[in-house]
């Protein structure tokens, strides 16, 4: 990605994309300290567009790392990107970071936080598992405590078990894994919430130790819209085998239906696909 045309707004100011580089002694490079977000537009309009840059804000204040920019310059940033690179449908990746500076140990508080936001045309994140149902791996990675690091917030560290998750899972085949969590509880895949069907109503995951996506949110929305009842509660391994309809949900994942995970076989039901139809009117309106 780092060899196109294009413009990225890097601090401030748009450069070149291929000259959008930061230095080997970053400190986000050796521990994490970063943050990010991935939105959607559509027609050349950011889907929840605040809603992002309030969490990216929100994700950098859960890593003590508050991003040095205000709601408003970051939706200006997203603005000027967007209309730099001539976008109508596309991904957009905002991303903040510790830099390098006067630290190389573990304290950061002295390096310089960084931000940037890049934007390019990207396809449905699952490829065909959009229309024939995504298989699933079940990764062996618990999703952590929120005792343990902050849970809720789309931070990198975070991402280092995703990452494991879903290369074990693409060498079976699968287009992702679903991560239990440190208490055996169904959580979510490795960048996208989960939500499953049973005669009619549908149940995900409390989203307790992992990101409560604005997809999730918006997709609950609106199937309470249709007066469809939605359990939000822990779900337990045993429960997989009595669900009907399985899908995805996440900015990049859209909404994805699930055909299997692991030896489980869900249906490409009525209930998805009218969600997935409505999401992808809503995005549009
Ligand atoms: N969980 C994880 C781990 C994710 O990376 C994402 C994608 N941001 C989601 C859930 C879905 O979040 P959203 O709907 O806000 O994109």
């Amino acid at each position: 990605y780092d060899d196109r045309d294009g413009k990225i707004w890097l601090d401030g100011e748009l450069v070149d994309w291929r000259a959008a580089k930061v230095h080997v002694l970053s400190h986000a490079l050796h521990y994490a300290s970063s943050v990010f977000e991935g939105e959607r537009a559509y027609g050349g309009r950011i889907f929840a567009s605040r809603a992002h840059s309030e969490r990216l804000r929100a994700s950098g204040e859960a890593i003590d790392m508050p991003v040095p920019w205000t709601v408003d310059e970051i939706e200006a940033a997203k603005a000027q990107v967007m209309q730099a690179n001539g976008l109508s449908d596309a991904y957009v990746r905002a991303v903040a970071w510790r830099g390098a500076g006067e630290d190389m140990g573990v304290s950061s508080a002295r390096n310089p936080v960084r931000l940037a936001v890049a934007a390019w045309e990207w396809g449905a994140y699952y490829g065909d598992s959009k229309t024939r149902g995504a298989k699933l791996d079940i990764s062996k990675w618990k999703r952590p405590s929120p005792e343990t690091i902050p849970s809720h917030a789309k931070a990198a560290g975070l991402y280092m078990i995703c990452t494991m998750s879903k290369h074990a899972a693409e060498a079976k085949g699968c287009a992702d894994a679903m991560m239990f969590d440190y208490r055996g509880y169904v959580a979510e895949a490795t960048g996208a919430n989960i939500f499953f069907v049973k005669d009619g109503e549908v149940h995900t995951p409390l989203p307790d130790c992992f990101l409560n996506g604005i997809t999730r949110q918006t997709v609950i929305g609106l199937l309470r819209d249709r007066q469809v009842k939605v359990h939000e509660r822990h779900i337990e391994p045993a429960e997989l085998e009595g669900f009907q309809q399985c899908w995805l949900t996440g900015t990049a994942a859209e909404v994805t239906p699930v055909g299997q995970i692991g030896d489980y076989a869900f249906e490409v039901g009525a209930l998805t696909r009218e969600i997935a139809e409505a999401y992808e009117t809503l995005v549009r309106r």
